[in-house]
């Protein structure tokens, strides 16, 4: 007979959101023995949170994700002695730049983000050509620049998180794919490849397969649709500068670069739904990147040194949910963080553990215009008639 374990909190998924609400929750409990993440991989980073542009940036995505990472800069700039061994965050800048098409994007984007972000400006012409030289002349119409924009680094913020909750005497638990979710009179049994266990709240942060986690627990899934996103990496040209240049991102959308240790990353930015997977690059959108690249740079690139390609998973209005279940108040949601999970991880690891605690919303939060109800996934559920 095969014995079961037991435990208050159960996440699913060791990712960024897994992670960084493990060490949010134990440290607000004073413990991790009271949390376990259950992680079906052998490695958390494996999926989305691996794979990532690794980009900070307060003016990218809808108000509430620009709240939420800003809301998680004092976490990067300031996290705890021993957090991790290097700075989290290293200067990079962004610019978003487009040609004279994408004006009246432009003008609204910097007209959007200056209250939250004061410092950025907006450029044209020869302003932005100095700053990124090898744009090719109308793609140096209209620019919005975000000086204070970071590289992150994603895998020391990730070990961070896991090796904090440790320290709590938090535990994760790898090769434990859920298999299984049924209701029990305390709160819920889990079938895991890692045996059976029972737990009062069980928190999906299992990514991509965040709907798949929920209608294990004959809940209804919430709609999410995980998509494709391609990343490459080719030779830096021989004039970019020691310092580099900042990230470019086109305003429209259709291509972003960014100097990497010596090279550069891109991506298409393409969307391209499909099932919860270990997705891998397509070739299509590999040539795709390098035509959209050599038509607005002077790049000549002729060898792709890497290519991969990720999940960023969206809710149909493009807002995550952090909150209770609409039909059981112990399953909670964490899922849907799109192409913002590490910026703004801390700041949603925060609130979610405000909503399991039965907590005020953390007032830094408050102030920035964070309001939980906005990421309720109870907004999914249609009004009764
Ligand atoms: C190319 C690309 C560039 C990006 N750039 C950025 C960026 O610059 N900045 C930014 O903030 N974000 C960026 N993102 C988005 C970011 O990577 C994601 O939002 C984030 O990693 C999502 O984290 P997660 O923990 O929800 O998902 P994941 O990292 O995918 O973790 C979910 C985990 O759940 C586990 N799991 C699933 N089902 C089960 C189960 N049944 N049992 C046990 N475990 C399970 C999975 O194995 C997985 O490890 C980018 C994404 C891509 C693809």
């Amino acid at each position: 007979m095969t014995s079961t374990n037991s435990t208050r909190f159960a996440i699913i998924g060791g990712g960024i959101a897994g992670a960084s609400l493990a060490y949010r929750l134990a440290e607000a409990l004073g413990s991790g023995k009271d949390i376990k993440v259950f992680e079906r991989e052998d490695r958390p980073g494996y999926h989305s949170t691996g794979r990532s542009a690794a980009v900070y940036t307060e003016t990218y995505g809808p108000p509430i994700i620009r709240a939420l990472t800003a809301g998680s800069r004092h976490f990067f700039d300031h996290p705890p002695k021993g957090f991790a061994a290097h700075e989290l965050l290293h200067p990079l800048g962004l610019l978003l730049a487009g040609t004279e098409d994408a004006r009246t994007q432009a003008e609204k984007i910097y007209a959007d983000c200056r209250a939250l972000t004061p410092n950025v400006s907006f450029l044209e012409g020869t302003a932005i050509s100095d700053l990124v030289p090898v744009l090719k002349p109308e793609w140096t119409a209209v620019g919005v620049l975000e000086p204070d924009a970071m590289s992150m680094d994603v895998a020391a913020l990730h070990e961070g998180y896991l090796r904090g909750f440790k320290e709590m005497d938090g535990k994760i638990i790898i090769d434990a794919e859920i298999m299984g979710i049924e209701r029990s009179s305390h709160g819920w049994k889990l079938d895991t490849k890692a045996g059976q266990w029972t737990a009062e709240i069980v928190i999906n942060a299992a990514g991509a397969w965040a709907d798949e986690v929920a209608t294990l627990a004959q809940l209804s899934p919430l709609g999410l649709i995980p998509k494709r996103r391609t990343a490459i990496v080719f030779q830096a040209p021989d004039d970019l500068p020691e310092t580099g240049w900042p990230m470019v991102n086109d305003v429209q959308e259709t291509f972003y670069f960014k100097p990497d240790a010596g090279r550069i990353l891109a991506s298409p930015e393409e969307e391209t739904p499909m099932p919860p997977c270990d997705v891998q690059p397509d070739e299509l959108d590999i040539a795709i990147t390098v035509d959209r690249l050599q038509t607005a740079t002077t790049f000549d690139i002729k060898r792709i040194d890497n290519s991969w390609a990720g999940l960023r998973s969206f809710f149909s209005d493009g807002v995550p949910c952090a909150g209770f279940d609409a039909a059981q108040d112990n399953f909670f949601w964490l899922a849907g963080q799109g192409g913002y999970g590490i910026t703004t991880s801390d700041a949603l690891a925060r609130l979610s553990v405000s909503i399991l605690l039965g907590q005020e919303i953390p007032g830094d939060l408050n102030d920035i215009g964070v309001n939980a109800a906005e990421l309720d996934p109870g907004r999914f559920i249609p009004p009764s008639a």
